[in-house]
């Protein structure tokens, strides 16, 4: 057995656990409801759900977990493409060494910091620097964007996925001011990790599998894990995914701070021509329920590998956050589709429409940073999130965030609708002191100061 997760049990799970009854299913939702997680075999008997009528009582559970936890609040992000130099092999990715199609490309740190101005100037807070794996482009390099990022723009946080490196290499991007510090397992079985990553450091399963300890061991309080769903069967890596969260909650009293759910996505260069096991867009919303019931307090994230109505259907299954107007080829946002994309993206929206999209869904567009900001990281986030006392942060956050937009970006096709739910949100929160507090904050930004939070 692993240290980490338990692959053996993970499998008899997959492979021994039917579909509940439903006085059963009903009994276990009643437990979940509670937002206090999930054991294995319970999140693997929600992931058999098959009937109709059942897969919506667990959507359902899981819509009412989010807006316990977290409210009506989607946080938006973009994620920047630094560099797309890469020593290894991963099958299917367009940047993999061989790839002699792609023209090779690593942004300066000023070209970065060019970069996540393009990305303020639409209205964005929050970036994600994303790399490949390269000795050249390293801990040392990473580090020096997220700086240049913080010194020359207004970034309010810079978040980073970056390839698995050792803990000083962590810490150096620990002491940059990068926020979370994210890396996917891909698939945590052995077997087809190692048929997929043929060469190059990713190659070694148990280093990338060991990152997470590493990075919390060298400061990271939040960190962010998630599948590349597509590879192996969704079942073993979503339970595995869990395990893995459960793992650091157990080592370091706080669980993952985000799972991602990308989906494996055709690459031009790519070795992969198909989808090794295919997962559709119902069972990737029972993944995001699951995920949603069984670690209650992690942020799940929704890249634009998924196309608009999907990601709208998600956020009612448990989804918190979505990125909006990625490109993923260094140098996108200035300079456009110049360089190949590591894979096709299939909601190809501006931040406007993601925005009206959120409030169509009946949620309140946020573009948050707070909790980075004033410590509220790690086993503390955990711990507010799961007794339901963050809910109220994020409502009034997301207003002030919506009122900064509103007056600084917010084109007039949406401007209508922002203003429509700032007024709707401050008018659900309940308590009377708070209320006020951000009514005065919202007269604030109206007299130009920003960046105001609880
Ligand atoms: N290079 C680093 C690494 O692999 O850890 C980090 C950045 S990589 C550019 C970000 C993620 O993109 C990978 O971890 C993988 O999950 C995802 N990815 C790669 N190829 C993909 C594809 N064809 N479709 C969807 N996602 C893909
Ligand atoms: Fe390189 Fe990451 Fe792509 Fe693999 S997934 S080839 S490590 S950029």
């Amino acid at each position: 057995m692993n240290r980490i997760i338990d692959t053996e049990t993970i499998e008899t799970l997959v492979e021994n656990t039917f579909e509940p009854a439903e006085k059963e299913l009903l009994l276990l939702l009643g437990k979940a409801r509670a937002a206090r997680g999930l054991t294995l075999a319970e999140a693997a008997l929600l992931l058999s759900i098959k009937e109709k009528e059942h897969t919506g009582y667990l959507f359902k559970a899981a819509e009412e977990v989010k807006l316990k936890l977290y409210g009506r609040r989607v946080v938006l992000f973009a994620p920047l493409y630094l560099s797309n130099f890469c020593s290894n092999g991963c099958l299917y990715c367009g940047f993999r060494s061989t790839n002699s199609d792609v023209a090779r490309r690593a942004l300066t740190p000023d070209e970065a910091a060019r970069e996540a101005g393009t990305l303020e100037e639409m209205g964005f807070n929050r970036v994600l620097l994303v790399a490949g794996e390269d000795p050249r482009y390293g801990a040392e390099y990473i580090a020096s964007c997220v700086r240049a990022v913080y010194e020359k723009t207004g970034m309010r946080i810079v978040h980073v996925n970056a390839p698995p490196m050792d803990a000083s290499g962590l810490a150096v991007l620990k002491d940059a001011g990068a926020g979370v510090y994210q890396s996917f397992q891909e698939t945590y079985h052995r077997p087809t990790y190692e048929k997929m990553h043929p060469w190059g450091p990713k190659k070694d399963f148990d280093r990338r599998l060991g990152v997470m300890d590493r990075a919390m061991e060298a400061g990271f309080e939040d960190v962010g894990i998630g599948p590349l769903l597509g590879l192996y069967d969704w079942r073993y890596d979503t339970l595995a995914t869990i395990a893995h969260s459960g793992h650091l909650y157990e080592e370091f009293g706080a669980h993952a701070h985000t799972i991602s759910i990308p989906r494996l996505r055709p690459a031009e260069g790519s070795e992969l021509e198909w989808v090794p096991h295919t997962i559709t867009d119902e069972e990737l919303k029972k993944v995001v329920a699951v995920f949603r019931l069984a670690v209650p307090t992690a942020g799940i994230v929704v890249s634009t590998r998924e196309a608009a109505d999907l990601r709208g259907g998600l956020l009612h299954t448990g989804a918190t956050q979505l990125s909006a107007a990625s490109r993923t080829n260094p140098g996108g946002y200035g300079e456009g589709e110049g360089t190949l994309e590591q894979f096709s993206t299939s909601d190809h929206r501006d931040l406007p429409e993601v925005i009206a999209s959120i409030i169509s869904e009946g949620y309140l567009p946020s573009l948050c940073t707070t909790c980075y900001r004033v410590g509220r990281t790690g086993a503390d986030f955990t711990k507010q999130t799961a007794s339901g006392g963050m809910e109220r942060f994020c409502q009034a956050n997301a207003l002030l965030t919506l009122k900064e937009y509103l007056a600084d970006h917010a084109r007039n096709g949406i401007k209508g609708d922002v203003e429509r739910v700032i007024r709707e949100g401050l008018g659900e929160i309940k308590d009377p002191a708070l209320r006020k507090a951000v009514e005065t904050r919202l007269r604030d930004i109206d007299e130009g100061r920003r960046d105001l939070y609880f």
